[in-house]
């Protein structure tokens, strides 16, 4: 009935992978499940359901058809066997932390990481008494050293943010399979359009499906994929959480993974040549894109990822008001945080997300005042370059 097979091309998965062909009036998009909850005709058919002989929906906190498209559709493009949908990415990170780190466990992660969810295990995974230990992205060896007897998780973004730092994942999930610890990769600035952590070994792959999954910059979703023995512990935690998608996001994610592969294609072209058109400019100081031979990952990212996505970060040859007059100066992009969407998104991480921090944290990590981050989105790559050069002649 559902239209699955793992042969088929990445662009006919995201079309098709998922939907019921079989819908209420021979409709073709699957349908917005707008309940609660779901009745029973008589009390064999609750106990047939509490002793799974039947497969059916039960209360909203713990699913709805809506969203099960959606995880069958995402299960297919990752190539593993089960998904689970959040209310953002945050929720997903936080979800799975709580499910699968137990008290007293010890947890790697990469020094380059999303704000948030850094600050959800310096603030709250500490104070559930998990260790953590912080390494560089770049190094294998770093990660093995990491390990101690309690390790039960490694967590990294690739590629990172904002750095884009690509982490080679067969490397560590080789070394990883030796002590029992769980790779889980938040993949979202690469997409299974760009990268299958699953395919490498990882045991399970997160999204923020904010940004490329959903693709139009108009909600907030969370994804996790894996083996179904693992995701379903997570999904139970959710249930309890309740930190759950509504049908009608669920949905617009369901329309929005339709054109992730023809969408990923224009961000990836777009990226490459704008990070190659910014590091020949005489006024940028530095690129970070996976994509340029320059980059500190650039061998390992062309061997594990089909292309590098539509972010580039780079530095200005200028200081903290130079880096504002050229970022109030471009046309195209909207200010603003976030990526992933068919609107190129720009900004300044020193005023967006790192304000607060005294000036020599930031330093540290690596947050200058002229540090730009551009998200391409789909327009035209004229276009975007155009925009960049004139606002680069303001500076
Ligand atoms: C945005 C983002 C998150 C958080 O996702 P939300 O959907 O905003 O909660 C986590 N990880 C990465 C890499 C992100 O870019």
């Amino acid at each position: 009935m559902s239209n699955q097979s793992s042969k088929r091309g990445e662009a006919t998965s995201a079309v098709h992978a998922g939907e019921l062909r079989q819908q209420e009036a021979n409709a073709i998009t699957t349908p917005i499940y707008q309940t609660s909850t779901f009745w029973f005709e008589n009390s064999q058919q609750v106990i047939d359901y509490q002793e799974g002989r039947t497969d059916r929906e039960e209360y909203g906190r713990y699913g709805n058809p809506t969203w099960r498209a959606v995880e069958r559709k995402l299960s297919e493009l990752e190539g593993g066997e089960e998904s689970v949908l959040f209310a953002s990415g945050m929720c997903a990170a936080t979800t799975t932390f709580m499910a699968l780190l137990p008290v007293g466990s010890h947890l790697i992660v990469t020094s380059d990481c999303y704000r948030r969810t850094r600050q959800f295990i310096d603030q709250f995974l500490k104070r559930m008494g998990v260790e953590v230990s912080v390494i560089e992205p770049g190094s294998t060896q770093a990660f093995a050293d990491a390990i101690v007897p309690n390790t039960t998780m490694f967590f990294t973004e690739s590629p990172t943010n904002p750095y884009l730092r690509v982490v080679d994942v067969p490397a560590c999930v080789e070394v990883a399979n030796k002590h029992g610890v769980k790779v889980v990769i938040d993949s979202t600035f690469a997409t299974p359009v760009n990268h299958r952590p699953l395919q490498d070994g990882a045991h399970l792959v997160l999204h923020s499906a904010t940004k490329y999954l959903s693709g139009h910059n108009d909600l907030l979703a969370g994804t996790l994929t894996g083996d179904s023995d693992v995701v379903d512990v997570v999904r139970k935690a959710l249930g309890v959480l309740g930190g759950i998608i509504d049908s009608h996001g669920a949905w617009l994610l369901l329309r929005g993974l339709k054109t992730l592969a023809i969408r990923m294609r224009s961000h990836n072209a777009n990226g490459q040549a704008v990070a190659e058109y910014l590091e020949k400019h005489p006024k940028v100081r530095k690129v970070w894109y996976p994509g340029l031979a320059s980059h500190p990952d650039h061998e390992v990212a062309t061997r594990q990822m089909l292309g590098f996505g539509g972010v580039v970060t780079f530095e200005i040859e200028t200081d903290l008001d130079g880096a504002i007059r050229f970022v109030d100066a471009t046309r195209i992009p909207y200010q603003a945080p976030s990526l992933g969407g068919v609107e190129s998104l720009i900004e300044l991480p020193v005023t967006m997300s790192f304000w607060d921090y005294p000036k020599e944290e930031r330093q540290k990590l690596g947050i200058t005042d002229s540090l730009v981050r551009f998200a391409c989105g789909i327009e035209d790559q004229n276009d975007l370059i155009a925009d960049l050069e004139q606002a680069l002649e303001k500076v």
